[in-house]
This record gives C-alpha cells, structure tokens and sequence, in this order.
C-alpha cells in the first residue's frame, strides 16, 4: 500500500523562530557553531553536560522555573527547579568526592524512575565520573554482569534491589567499593550506606572540576536485541548532539512540557530522558509508572506536555486498544510526537493524526550513535515508514561491502544496503568497554557501519529494511523483515508481528510471521489464511510470509523491542542466547 507524505507548511520554521536557524544552518553547519551556543565551564574551564545542563540556568533568570517534575506511580508528584537540581547534584557530587569516588570512576543505578537517579546522573557529570544506568528490571545476573563488565565503583539503588540482586555476589565485585540505598534512612555497614543521610551530610556548593569535551560521562549498555549488550562509551562533547535535535527534531522552545517515556535503562532514556531537555532549560516530565493507556493520557493532558518522545511498542499498544485520545482529552498543548527504537509502521503514523490528532515523527539512532541521526523534523513533510533524513552535521549512507573488505557507497536510489555514517558527530561512541577488537570492526573504508540495512529515496530520506542479523534471504530475494511486519499489521485484526526466516531447502529460507492479534480476534486457520493472502495480495507470494503463527504476546526486550532472534532461536531449536534484557511477561 502507498501511503502518501505528510505535507508541513512551508513556512513552519520562519513562523517558528528556533535557537538555531535551520535553513541557513543546513547548508554552512559546523559543530564548532553550535559549540559557541554552550555556556563553557566557568574560567574557561571546558565543557559538562552537567553544568550546561543545570548550573547555567540555575544562577541565571531561569533559576526558579520548573526543571523536572516527578509523577510517583501512587499519585504522589515532587517538582525540582533548575536551582533544586543543582543543589542536589551538588551534594551527590561532593558525597561521591568524599567517598574517593574520581574522574573516570564508574557510578552505576539500579533502581526505578525515581528522582535519586536522575540528581546522580548530574551529580555524576559534575565529578567527571562515569554515569552507568542499569534498568530496574534486570534480574541478578545481568545486574551481576554489567556491573562487573562497567568495572562499577560505586551502585545507587534500593534495599530491595540490594538484597536480591547485588549482595549474594558482592565478593565476586572486587571493584564495587560502596552501595548508597536511598531508602534506608542510616548507614547499614561501612560499605553499605544510606543515600538520604549522605545527602544531607554534603555540601549544597560544588565547583565543577575541569573537563574535557572528550572525558567519559555515559556507559551504556545497549539493548541486547541482537546479542550479548556491549558497553559504549559516551564523552561529555555528546552534548552538541542532545542541544541540536533537541532544537531540530524535538522542536524544543522555551515553555515547552516534554515528556519521554523511555528509562534511562536505555540510551533514549539518558540523552532524552535526562540531558537534552534541561539542555535547553525547560521542563522535563518523568513517570515512575509503566505503560497504562489511561494514565498515560492523563498525563499528556494534565501535564499540558507539548512534546512527546516515545516508543512504536507504547503506540501499537494504543492503537491495539482502538481509542481515540484527541477525542476524550483535551491534548490542545501536544504539538510534536516522537517515536524512536523500532520501526515505525506507516499506519502508526497514519493512526497518531486520526487519534491523537497529529502524526508521529519517526527518527533513527542508537546506543553507539548517542543521539538521534536521522528524523522526520517537524519542518519537513514526514513520509510514513520512513526515518527521515539525516540531521545536518550528519552524513549517512547506503554503501556496500566489496570483496576486498571495503565498502563502496551506493549511489543508485531505492537500493538496499548497509546503512552507514561519517565518523565525527560529537555525541559518537568512543568505544565498546572492553572489546577493543569489536569497536574497531565497526569502522570500515572511512564508515560506522550501523549493523542496520536501509534504502535512500530520490527525496534524501531513508527507509529502514531491519537489522543485518535478521535480513531474510528467501528464493533469491532479499526480503527486510519490517516491510512484511507493516503490512501484516495493515490488516485489521492484527495488533503486531515479528517475522523471521525459517531455513529451507528449497528457497534458502521461508518467510515466516509470528502474529499477536487484536482484544476479541480468535486465532484460526481460516484467519491464517486470511492474513497470507492480504500479505500476498501486497507483497507477492515470494515476500508474503508462507507460515504464520499466532502468539498472544510477542518477545521483546526491556526497551520494548521485538526479539526476532528469540523468535528465530525457538523456531529452530537453536540456544536461546543471551535473555539478560528479555521482557518477564514474554
Ligand atoms: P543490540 O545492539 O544489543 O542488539 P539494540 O541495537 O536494540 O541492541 P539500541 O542501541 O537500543 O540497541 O537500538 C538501536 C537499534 O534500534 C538500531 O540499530 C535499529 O536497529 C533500531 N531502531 C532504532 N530506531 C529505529 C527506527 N526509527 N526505525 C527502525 N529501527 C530503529
Ligand atoms: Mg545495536
């Protein structure tokens, strides 16, 4: 099915005066201009996420407006301004100085979306130590690996999480020198010590010590789709990348209400979540609660959010329950949608201007990439199932590898290949902890090669294909499994599919569909036939899937993305793999 581009008035950017201007900046971009819009470390003294972030807005006019507001999951909320934050993460930042805790240092959390992590996130950045988030659902051995992967020096977490992930393996993390519980009220041990206590103990008033753009401020794991998580690593420079699309592709301007629902767990959730919104000095949203389609639209609505970042699994989760949220609640404020993490079906995008009466902006990036590198900003006509373009400062490509063990950039439109990018965007990955010999193997012919497969249009944008790992190859066609994923979710009574090839011995490998249909469709085989002619009838009899399977919940991750490998791994009998980051309930 064609779905034809959304247009924006080509006025937009001039009647909506931004930080940086876009059209003149697209074609003389420097990073060194957008460097000259950070405030710098006092005395010429660098360059911290924490202190553009925070500090600069704290001692100026903005001091007193509201920075992050917190939504407990009892209903309960707690609001922090600028100069709250910053005299917070003063205090984390001295306790960490205190407790000999240094520059390069890992600072790991464990723990909910809970305010604490957030005050040691930028208290963090202000020691120059290394932030290192862990999400709250991670069992004990996944916990017990990454902190000892991250050589973490320090956790922050609850009693809880304590007990029954980190204390039987305690003695096998050498380098783990001091816990900080933030609910007990006093020290437990010498090495076992109670967050609030510290907290008050330390000092509102820290002086930020020198620090380079190149200095490690993020480790983060990534999303374990593919594979065993590997820990890239983030600098402080980063921050060009989080200020510019949060100007670009958020829209950020001041007054605005953003919300991002990802947790800091994963990347979205430290660069979005955290750093680029109090980037640019307005006022951050953060709900401890999971997804619930009625909460979440309350607080869409009752936080007047004007713009929302989140992820294709929370939208398929309400176009699954056939509401329409622009009709029961008064969303008059939401200005811009955001979808990062999966593909995004044009239907999605389709669906959000119907229901929520506006159409959700699709962008690429990833853990390694730090921020977001390709979009559909709001100042261009969005092409539903596209990405986007990439940003200025950006350069992408499609290229292929040669026999030599080069790449070649394809420069034929609609073709399929490896999507790559141009080393030197500041907010790049600095490397995989600890595997030296995988950073390198990213970097080919002058290209980060994304792992990623994607096609350009005759328009510049790019349209993802799926993952390298997951491309089908079936009757002598290469078959990207997102395409047959979109329109099998066209059909009315499906609510999402994963899609992987099953090998064969005829064809290479068999297209085959994993199916979660929508509340009140039964599965059966007249609806398994059903569903393969209308992927047929779109696709053709050698894309359309040959075996579809219906299964009432799909495998994802905790950053809610489909596991096609676990999908392809239990289809084949194959070892499951690396589940650190499965998702319980699948
Ligand atoms: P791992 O690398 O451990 O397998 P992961 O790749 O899922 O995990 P992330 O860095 O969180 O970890 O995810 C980035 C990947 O998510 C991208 O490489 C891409 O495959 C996918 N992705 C992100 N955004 C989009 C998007 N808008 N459209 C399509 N795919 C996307
Ligand atoms: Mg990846």
């Amino acid at each position: 099915m064609h779905w034809a581009p959304i247009r924006k008035k080509a006025e937009w950017w001039t009647t909506r005066p931004n930080l940086l201007n876009y059209q003149q900046t697209v074609a003389s971009f420097s990073w060194d201009d957008v460097r000259r819009h950070c405030a710098g470390l006092p005395g010429g003294k660098g360059l911290n996420i924490a202190h553009e972030a925070v500090d600069r807005h704290a001692t100026g006019p903005m001091g007193s407006s509201l920075a992050l507001r917190w939504l407990g999951r009892d209903g309960t909320s707690r609001d922090f301004t600028y100069d709250n934050l910053r005299e917070q993460s003063n205090r984390f930042a001295n306790l960490l100085a205190n407790l000999g805790i240094g520059k390069g240092d890992t600072v790991a959390v464990l723990a909910d979306r809970i305010p604490d992590i957030y005050i040691a996130a930028l208290g963090t950045f202000k020691n120059t130590s290394v932030f290192c988030p862990l999400f709250a659902a991670f069992g004990p051995e996944p916990v017990f690996q990454r902190l000892l992967r991250g050589d973490a020096r320090l956790l922050v977490t609850t009693e809880r999480q304590y007990r029954q992930k980190v204390s039987s393996l305690r003695t096998l993390l050498p380098k783990l020198q001091v816990v900080l519980l933030v609910d007990v009220g006093d020290h437990l041990a010498d090495d076992l010590l109670s967050l609030p206590r510290l907290m008050a103990e330390s000092s509102t008033t820290f002086s930020i010590p020198p620090t380079s753009p190149e200095d490690v401020a993020v480790l983060h794991f990534t999303s374990g789709t593919t594979g065993m998580p590997k820990g890239a690593i983030h600098v402080h420079n980063a921050l060009l990348v989080h200020y510019v699309t949060g100007a670009y592709v958020l829209d950020f301007h001041p007054g605005d209400v953003f919300w991002c629902t990802a947790d800091p767990g994963w990347v979205t959730g430290t660069s979005y979540g955290i750093i680029a919104p109090l980037l640019h000095g307005i006022t951050n949203i953060v709900d401890e609660a999971d997804f619930d389609a009625v909460r979440w639209c309350e607080n869409l609505q009752n936080q007047k959010v004007s713009v929302w970042y989140t992820a294709p699994t929370a939208i398929r989760r309400l176009m699954r329950l056939g509401i329409a949220p622009a009709k029961d609640y008064d969303l008059s404020r939401l200005r811009v949608i955001h979808s990062v993490g999966e593909p995004l079906n044009p239907e999605a995008v389709v669906w959000g201007q119907e229901a929520l009466g506006l159409p959700i902006h699709d962008n690429w990036w990833q853990t390694e990439t730090g921020g977001i590198m390709i979009a559909n900003y709001p100042g261009m006509d969005i092409k539903p199932g596209s990405m986007g373009r990439p940003l200025p400062g950006i350069e992408a490509a499609i290229v292929r590898r040669t026999d030599q063990g080069f790449v070649e950039v394809i420069e034929e439109l609609d073709l399929q290949g490896d999507l790559a990018l141009k080393p030197g965007w500041p907010s790049m990955f600095r490397g995989y902890l600890h595997d030296e010999e995988r950073y390198r193997k990213c970097f080919v012919g002058g290209w980060y090669l994304t792992g990623d497969l994607a096609r350009r249009d005759g328009d510049g944008y790019f349209w993802f294909v799926g993952r390298a790992d997951d491309i089908i190859k079936t009757s002598g066609h290469m078959v990207g499994p997102f395409e047959v994923e979109s329109t099998l979710m066209e059909h009315p009574a499906v609510a999402e599919a994963g899609v992987i090839g099953k090998p064969d011995p005829l064809i290479g490998e068999l297209v085959k569909a994993f199916v979660s249909l929508k509340p009140g469709r039964q599965p059966s085989d007249e609806m398994r036939l059903e569903l393969i002619g209308f992927a047929r009838k779109r696709l053709g009899s050698a894309v359309a899937p040959k075996e579809i399977e219906f299964h009432q919940n799909l495998p994802k991750n905790k950053a809610g993305k489909i596991m096609r490998r676990l999908l392809r791994a239990r289809e084949l009998g194959l070892p499951e793999g690396d589940l650190s980051t499965l998702e319980d309930s699948s």
